[in-house]
C-alpha cells in the first residue's frame, strides 16, 4: 500500500524541487520527485492561462503516479505588450532559445516603450491534485514590478536580470535570491499551498 502523505512535486526542474522542499519542510508528508516514477512522457503545456497549465501538469502526473501531486506555472505578463509573453513565456524566442534571446526579444518588444508603461509582473499557480478522489486545488502568486532596458545580475534565471520588483532599486537578478524567495510569485503561491497542506495533513511535532 502506498504511504498515505506522499506528495510528488511534479517538475524535472531541481531547482523548484529544492524550493519546494524547503517551504515544506514541516509537513508530514515525504517529498517525491519525477525521476521516482517512471514517466517518460512530459505533459503537453497546451492551456491558455497558468491555472490550465499547472492543472495538465498536476493531473497529467497524478494519474501516472496515483498519489497526490503538485506541479506549477508561471511566466511573465508586461503590461505594454497586453499580457505578454504570458503562458509562452518560456518559448517567447522559439523552443530552443536561451534565457538570453528571450530576454533580447521582450527589450526589443519595448524599445519604444517609455519608463511609465514598463509595469510588469511575474504570476505562479500551483496546481494540488487529489488523484484518489480526484479534486484539484489552485493557488496562486504574484509579484509586481517593471522590465527595465538592460540586464542587471546574474542570480536567478529567465527574465530576472531585466525585472525590478516593486520597492527594490535592484533587479531580481541582483538581490540576494534569500530576497527574491521572500517576495517571488512562486514563494506567494507556494505558501499558500503549504497553508492548504498544513490544515489537510497537520504539523510535524
Ligand atoms: P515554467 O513555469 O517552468 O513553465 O516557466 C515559465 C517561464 O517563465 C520560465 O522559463 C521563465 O522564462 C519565466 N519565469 C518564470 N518564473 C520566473 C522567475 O522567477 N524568474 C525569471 N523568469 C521566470
Amino acid at each position: 500500500m502506498k504511504h498515505p502523505n506522499e506528495l510528488l512535486i511534479a517538475t524535472r526542474n531541481a531547482g523548484k524541487v529544492a524550493e519546494f522542499a524547503r517551504i515544506f519542510a514541516d509537513l508530514p508528508l515525504r517529498l517525491r520527485g519525477l525521476a521516482e516514477f517512471s514517466v517518460e512522457a512530459d505533459a503537453e503545456e497546451t492551456g491558455e492561462t497558468f491555472a490550465e497549465n499547472a492543472t495538465l501538469k498536476a493531473e497529467f502526473y497524478g494519474a501516472r503516479a496515483g498519489i497526490p501531486t503538485l506541479a506549477d506555472d508561471s511566466g511573465l505578463e508586461v503590461e505594454a505588450l497586453g499580457g505578454a509573453p504570458g503562458v509562452l513565456s518560456a518559448r517567447y524566442a522559439g523552443t530552443n532559445a536561451s534565457d538570453r534571446q528571450r530576454i533580447e526579444r521582450l527589450l526589443r518588444e519595448l524599445e519604444t516603450t517609455g519608463d511609465d508603461e514598463r509595469r510588469a509582473r511575474f504570476v505562479c499557480v500551483i496546481a494540488l491534485t487529489f488523484p484518489q478522489t480526484d479534486e484539484t486545488e489552485l493557488f496562486s502568486g504574484e509579484c509586481r514590478g517593471r522590465i527595465i532596458d538592460e540586464p542587471r545580475g546574474g542570480e536567478g534565471f529567465g527574465y530576472d536580470p531585466v525585472f525590478m520588483p516593486e520597492g527594490y532599486s535592484q533587479t531580481f537578478g541582483e538581490l540576494p535570491p534569500e530576497i527574491k524567495n521572500r517576495i517571488s510569485h512562486r514563494a506567494r503561491a507556494s505558501a499558500a499551498a503549504a497553508r492548504y497542506l498544513r490544515e489537510r495533513f497537520g504539523r510535524t511535532a
